[in-house]
């Protein structure tokens, strides 16, 4: 099981020296709407001045890639598109490569999916919705890109091929973010900015359940800047 151990001092030196890639969730880590976390974009720029790779991965489905780079440049973040992984661009890459789709899509989505389907796969068609509304009347199961999926995070391995035992994911939710680090084998930070408490992840830690467990992030900070001793 994890550890929830608080990062600072010299686990945050040694933690930073045995990574060679950050992958941040990025509402309630690096800003909250469109305020800035203090700290987070001089964190995120460091990072990468040292050497350290970083990539953003996102539940939010209604920006493409491209706007997230917008965003992220916009905040102060040195960054661009390629770093970021969402699930409108990860949707349609599934589409693509997985299911190797032909012919029409029913969109029930945003205008930034139609956007990352259109650069894709073909012209959707239709709008507006629920996963479950569609499971019901499909009676199929439906498959999940998001977070505390593993595709998106799959994604950006085969993209950029990152080492899995020098990786950390850093969010602030334990039911997406942790659990997605979980599922993928790699260590996690929960960062106390954004949805999940301390609380929560030591409720998780002292359960007898091993489901709960993986929820449980191997270390946590109050906020990313946390970090910012550490690189010097
Ligand atoms: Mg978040």
């Amino acid at each position: 099981m994890a550890t929830c151990l608080p990062l600072s001092g010299a686990l945050g030196s040694e933690l930073l020296a045995s990574l060679d890639a950050l992958v941040f969730d990025c509402d309630g880590v690096l800003w909250k709407g469109d305020s800035p976390i203090p700290g987070a974009a001089q964190l995120v720029n460091r990072l990468q001045e040292r050497g350290k790779r970083v990539f953003f991965l996102t539940n939010n489905s209604t920006k493409s890639r491209r706007m997230y780079g917008d965003k992220l440049r916009g905040l102060g973040f040195a960054a661009g598109p390629e770093q970021v992984f969402g699930t409108a661009p990860c949707a349609a890459l599934y589409l693509r490569q997985e299911a190797r789709l032909c012919g029409s899509v029913y969109l029930i989505g945003s205008a930034a999916l139609r956007g990352e389907l259109q650069a894709q796969v073909s012209p959707p068609t239709g709008t507006g919705c629920l996963v479950k509304a569609v499971e019901a009347a499909t009676n199929r199961t439906a498959h999940v890109i998001g977070k505390p999926g593993t595709f998106m995070f799959e994604c950006l391995v085969k993209e950029h091929g990152v080492d899995l035992s020098r990786t950390i994911m850093v969010g602030d939710r334990l039911d997406t973010d942790i659990l997605m680090g979980s599922n993928c084998g790699i260590r996690t930070i929960l960062t106390l900015t954004g949805v999940s408490t301390l609380e929560e992840a030591r409720a998780h830690q002292e359960s007898d359940s091993a489901e709960r467990h993986k929820l449980v992030p191997s270390y946590y900070v109050n906020s990313v800047a946390d970090l910012l001793p550490a690189l010097d």
